[in-house]
C-alpha cells in the first residue's frame, strides 16, 4: 500500500493461472468491493484501470460450507475483474485464519480474457487494507507479482486394488489427490486424505478377503483442475462402479455421514449409519456430493457417500505455508481411519442388488 499514508508492505501470494505484472510491477488505484457480487454490479468505469480489492471475509464452520460462497471471489472474482477492465485484482484470502499467510488457489479465466495479475493477501493486511480504506481517501497499491505460465505439464494416478474374491462384482473407487499448492507441504490437502483411504483398505485386507475389489486412485494434478480425475473417468468411466468417495477435507474427525445410494441400498445405509454411530457420526439428511476426483463418476450415475470431516480449522491451514504434517492431530486421523475402514468394509461385502 504505497498511499496515501505511510507505506505498508502486504503479505500476498499469486493465485494458480494470475498473470504476471512484470518484473517492475504496476501501481494503481484501488477499486473497493466488500464482495464478489457487488464487483459483479458495479459498472466497468468503477473498475476499469484499476486495481481491485474484494473483501469478502471467509467465516469458518464445521461443514466448511463458506467456500462455495466466499469462494467466488477468488473462483471467478478475477476474470469478472478482468472483463470490466480491471488492471489486477488482490482478494482478501479464502481462508479463516489470522496469521499473515495469504492462501492461494486456483482462479480460473475464460478463453479471449487475458489472465490479469490476480493475488490474495492475509487477512491481518486486508484488514489494514481496510482500516485505510475506511478513511475515505483513494489508496495506491503496488503490485509486484511473477508467476509463470508453463503450460501443461506430465502428471499421473496411481492406481491400486486390494482384489476381491468376486471378480463379476464391480469395485468399490475411494480417492485422494496426491499434488499440492507450494506454500505448503500439502499434509492436510491432501496426503491426510490418501493417507486416510490407504490405511482402510490396508486394514480391510488384513482382515480378510473382501468380495468386491477396493480399488484406490491417488489422483495427481487435482489442484490446478481435477486432471488426474477426468483421466480417470476417461479411461475407466464407462466401466461399473459400485460406489465412488472421497477424502480430501484435511485430517479433522468425521462427524457426519451422507448418502446419495441406490432405492435397493436403503438398508446398506442403515448398516453404515449404525455401525458408525458409537463413533460420534451422525446421519446427514442431505444428499452426498462426492470429491473432485471422482466428480466425473459420480455426474456420470456411481453412487457416492461422504464421511463429512470437521472443516472447523481447515481453511486456516487450506493452501498456505501452514499446511504441514504437525497440523495432524493423531488421534483424529485414527478416527478417520476407522470410520473408513467400517464404510469401506461393508460396502465391499454389499449384496450385487444393492449396488450397481
Ligand atoms: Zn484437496
Amino acid at each position: 500500500l504505497t498511499g496515501p499514508f505511510h507505506p505498508q508492505k502486504l503479505a500476498i501470494a499469486a493465485l494458480g493461472n494470475s498473470g504476471s505484472t512484470g518484473a517492475d510491477g504496476i501501481e494503481g488505484d484501488i477499486a473497493y468491493f466488500p464482495s464478489f457480487d457487488a464487483l459483479k454490479a458495479a459498472p466497468d468505469a468503477a473498475v476499469k484501470g484499476k486495481i481491485v480489492f474484494i473483501d469478502n471475509q471467509m467465516k469458518a464452520a464445521q461443514d466448511g460450507s463458506g467456500y462455495g460462497y466466499f469462494g467466488r471471489g477468488r473462483f471467478v472474482g478475477p476474470n469478472a475483474a478482468a472483463k470490466k477492465g480491471a488492471i489486477a485484482i488482490v482478494i482478501r484470502s479464502i481462508g479463516t485464519d489470522s496469521h499473515r499467510n495469504p492462501h492461494t488457489g486456483v482462479t480460473n479465466f475464460e478463453a479471449g480474457v487475458t489472465p490479469i495479475p490476480s493475488g490474495a493477501i492475509s487477512n491481518p493486511d486486508a484488514d489494514l487494507l481496510v482500516r485505510q480504506w475506511q478513511h475515505g481517501k483513494p489508496l495506491r497499491l503496488k503490485l509486484l507479482l511473477t508467476p509463470k505460465t508453463l503450460g501443461d505439464q506430465p502428471s499421473g494416478n496411481v492406481i491400486a486394488e486390494v482384489p476381491g474374491s468376486d471378480p463379476k462384482a464391480s469395485p468399490v473407487i475411494i480417492a485422494c489427490h496426491l499434488d499440492s499448492w507450494d506454500l505448503g507441504t500439502g499434509a492436510i490437502d491432501d496426503a491426510a486424505g490418501c493417507g486416510i483411504i490407504t490405511a482402510a483398505a490396508k486394514h480391510i485386507m488384513a482382515a480378510g478377503q473382501p468380495r468386491r475389489t477396493i480399488r484406490i486412485l491417488w489422483a495427481g494434478a487435482e489442484e490446478v483442475g481435477v486432471f488426474g480425475g477426468k483421466a480417470y473417468f476417461d479411461a475407466h468411466g464407462k466401466e461399473r462402479h459400485a460406489v465412488a468417495m472421497e477424502s480430501d477435507f484435511g485430517a479433522d474427525r468425521v462427524w457426519r455421514v451422507d448418502f446419495k445410494l441406490p432405492e435397493g441400498a436403503a438398508g446398506l445405509a442403515d448398516r453404515i449409519a449404525a455401525a458408525l454411530a458409537p463413533y460420534g457420526i451422525t446421519r446427514g439428511k442431505q444428499p452426498a456430493g462426492g470429491g473432485a476426483d471422482v466428480g466425473a463418476l459420480i455426474e456420470s450415475g456411481v453412487p457416492t457417500i461422504d464421511l463429512q470431516q470437521d472443516g472447523t480449522r481447515y481453511f486456516d491451514i487450506h493452501h498456505t505455508p501452514d499446511d504441514t504434517f504437525d497440523k495432524v492431530d493423531p488421534a483424529q486421523i485414527r478416527q478417520n481411519v476407522v470410520a473408513w475402514t467400517v464404510t469401506i468394509g461393508l460396502l465391499a461385502n454389499s449384496a450385487d442388488a444393492e449396488l450397481p
